[in-house]
């Protein structure tokens, strides 16, 4: 056993347990004050978790209270044009999200009672939510003893749980999160685990000292790994292409590995471009992957991928990726 490490008692999950209200009071005064949590529709809940998935918050909370404002409720986007819903999204990444957020409104308004349902099944069977959405807006917009387990949830009681210096697995981690959850506030129970992971419990530096749980914890003050699904970084390479024509520039649908379906895209290619030199170079994640990509300036007959000219005020509006409307703008286009 590492020298490291409290053993856990069998009674840890009472301890546990009993330390609930401890965190909920630590909640309560030291919570993010995130523009969704003060009224949580489940419209808003949906918009803020939709947007949240991957992305720090930081950056989502600019982009939705634009949203909010450009789309206050569900019949506002599920009218509104994809192109449109695109370009509020572009730069957040993950596209689909926007676009399964687009077909679950859609899909809200044709309901018999124009809202979204609270049931946490049905909530499942709908575009775009998964078990944590689910549980995420079922618990905190409706009020139902449901679980939200995400990465941060996993590594809190990955450590508060852990035996001789290891975590249980993520499906022992999963179940054990929902027969903690109180059918009393399990919204606030919920975003309470996932404060504590996002504020507190750290992957590299937790800070214990500030930890409700601190007294409590086998793992205090020596952080454990705890296992996550998420898939390794993979690099990429791939040329992006500029082609002009006075003012205008060349934009497709295509890209090669169907990244960004329903955007505008400079023309990109995974050859490289012998002979060319590149007038730029970008690097920027995509989902799991690191993309570094060769700017090259080209002409029409470089591509064969369909698509149309876009003259500067077109440029504007079209819903391009954030890493190609940063190209453009890092060369003086649109
Ligand atoms: S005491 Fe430390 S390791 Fe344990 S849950 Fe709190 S922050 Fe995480």
């Amino acid at each position: 056993m590492s020298p490291h490490h409290r053993t856990s008692s069998p009674s840890i999950d009472s301890k546990i347990r009993k330390t609930l209200p401890r965190l909920y009071a630590w909640y309560r005064r030291h919570h993010r004050p995130l523009p969704w949590r003060r009224n949580p529709t489940p419209y808003r809940v949906t918009v803020s978790e939709f947007m949240a998935q991957q992305t720090r918050m930081t950056t989502v909370v600019p982009y939705y209270r634009r949203w909010i404002r450009r789309f206050p409720h569900w019949s506002s986007l599920a009218k509104a044009p994809r192109r449109l819903v695109l370009r509020q999204w572009e730069g957040l990444g993950y596209y689909r999200r926007a676009r399964f957020l687009h077909e679950l409104a859609r899909s809200v308004v044709r309901r018999p009672d124009r809202r979204l349902p609270s049931n946490p099944e049905t909530l499942r069977s709908l575009p775009g939510i998964g078990d944590y959405t689910a549980g995420a807006i079922a618990s905190i917009a409706f009020g139902i003893s449901e679980p939200a387990f995400d990465g941060n949830v996993a590594r809190v009681l990955g450590r508060l749980l852990a035996r001789n210096g290891r975590s249980p697995d993520t499906k022992t981690l999963r179940s054990i999160a929902g027969e903690l959850v109180p059918r009393k506030n399990p919204g606030i129970h919920n975003q309470a685990l996932m404060e504590l992971g996002a504020l507190v419990c750290l992957p590299r530096k937790p800070l214990c000292p500030r930890c409700p749980f601190h007294k409590v914890c086998p793992s205090v003050s020596h952080p454990i790994r705890v296992p996550t699904n998420r898939p390794k970084v993979a690099q990429i390479k791939e040329s992006i292409l500029v082609i002009r024509r006075g003012s205008s520039v060349w934009l497709t649908r295509h890209h090669p590995q169907n990244r960004w379906r329903g955007l505008w895209l400079l023309p990109t290619t995974t050859k490289t471009k012998p002979g060319s030199q590149p007038i730029h170079r970008a690097t920027y994640p995509y989902t799991r992957y690191h993309v570094s990509a060769d700017v090259h300036l080209a002409n029409r007959s470089s591509t064969l991928e369909p698509g149309r000219w876009f003259p500067p005020h077109q440029l504007k509006l079209a819903p391009l990726p954030a890493p190609h409307r940063k190209i453009l703008r890092h060369l003086g286009i649109g």
